[in-house]
């Protein structure tokens, strides 16, 4: 959605004297931890076994070998963006090989584990502390190699031993214990006036469902958090506390959250339908819009999505479509397509919201098309 009004943008960027130097600067980043043990399968050990047949009760060993244990495999899942499956699982092993049987019977290799993880993370092994791989996007590599199977006794048959009573045990599979490291990037950044309700719908999104409420970051910020949608989908929100905010403190928090909501995909544009301090909503639209385009051309240009929030303070339903009608007509938006209308602390249209997002991000997915421009 682009940007709409008529107002100019600021030919002076805000607080251009007290930004420190982008170039040296390195914004805040939000790192999502999981440690986890890997565990490929063990090798089958061989049989010691012999041919017993009804005319040969003495016959030669026949003991098979034992299969391969399976190797552990991590592959990069695009779409997959944070560590939350890898809290509720610490161990995660590939089959052992079946052991070899009578008959020169190989046992089966083990199956392969594949372990998905999100692009971009690091993979460090906790005890050597060294970098084991850095994943990128189509990665697929084996992280610990299965055992070997073991030979049976008929291996061992030469021409002084005919009758080997001892087989190869197979070898065990590589273990690590590993730390895996996420960069958090927010696909959403939500922004607004003070008091537009940010924090309260941040945080009414992403505890939205009972999995989330307690997501552990140890190390993240409370401005960011994971929203889900259901078992497989996703969102990381961020809550911009206000480049307006920090405006009015100089270098405040704001600045630290400039690169990182310039790398968000798209922007949540809260107003308060009904400010509490009686300022214009659609004054106050403005002035975020300008903040953003102040900051940067890629803040300005990127994807916004407005919402109306605090619905709940106008119970009356015609009082309330009267409001919305009024704004939208104030910012030549359409009410049924440009806007969204929700309450984030009475919890009215998250769901609508956060199937809005999603279907914006992934515009491949929908169903009714109308986001695939
Ligand atoms: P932020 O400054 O944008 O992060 O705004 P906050 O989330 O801190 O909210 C500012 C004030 O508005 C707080 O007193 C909230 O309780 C209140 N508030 C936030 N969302 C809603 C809402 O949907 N309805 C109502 N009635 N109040 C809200
Ligand atoms: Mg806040």
């Amino acid at each position: 959605m682009r940007m709409r009004g008529g107002w100019e943008s600021p030919d002076k960027v805000p607080y251009g004297n007290c930004l420190p130097d982008w170039g040296q600067y390195h914004p805040p980043v939000f790192v999502d931890k999981a440690i986890i043990t890997v565990r490929a399968g063990a090798g089958g050990a061989g049989a010691v076994s012999f041919r017993r047949e009804k005319y040969e009760p003495k016959g030669g060993p026949d003991g098979g070998n034992g299969g391969d244990g399976g190797n552990v495999i991590v592959q990069a899942e695009e779409g997959m963006s944070t560590l939350y499956d890898f809290r509720h699982q610490r161990l995660w092993a590939a089959q052992n090989g079946e052991n070899g049987g009578r008959k020169q019977c190989s046992g089966l290799a083990g199956k392969d584990l594949i372990i998905q993880l999100p692009p971009g993370t690091l993979i460090f092994n906790t005890v050597t502390q060294q970098l084991v791989h850095d994943l990128k996007p189509g990665d697929r590599v084996v992280i610990a190699k299965g055992g070997k199977g073991g030979w049976g006794n008929e291996h061992f048959k030469t021409s002084t031993n005919q009758t080997p009573r001892s087989a190869d045990p197979g070898t065990p599979g590589e273990e690590f214990n590993l730390r895996l490291e996420l960069k958090l990037i927010a696909d959403v950044g939500i922004v607004g006036k003070p008091n537009a309700g940010k924090s309260t719908l941040l945080a009414a999104l992403t505890s939205a469902t009972p999995k989330i409420a307690n997501y552990p970051f140890t190390t993240l910020s409370p401005q960011l958090g994971v929203a889900e949608l259901d078992g497989t989908r996703r969102l990381v929100l961020a809550d911009i506390p206000g480049l307006i905010e920090g405006a009015s403190q100089g270098a405040g928090l704001g600045h630290d959250f400039l690169r990182h909501i310039e790398r968000t995909r798209i922007l949540v544009h809260l107003l308060d339908l009904v400010p509490e301090d009686g300022s214009d909503p659609a004054e106050n639209y403005r002035v975020i819009r300008q903040e953003l385009a102040g900051h940067s051309e890629a803040l300005a240009e990127k994807r916004e999505i407005i919402v109306f929030n605090k619905l709940d303070l106008i119970p009356d339903e015609k009082e309330r479509a009267a409001a919305i009608k009024k704004l939208c007509r104030e910012l030549k938006l359409r009410a049924d397509k440009d806007v969204l209308t929700i309450s984030g602390a009475a919890r009215m249209g998250l769901k609508e919201l956060l199937e809005r997002l999603w279907k914006e991000l992934h515009p491949v997915a929908t169903d009714d098309g109308w986001a695939k421009s």
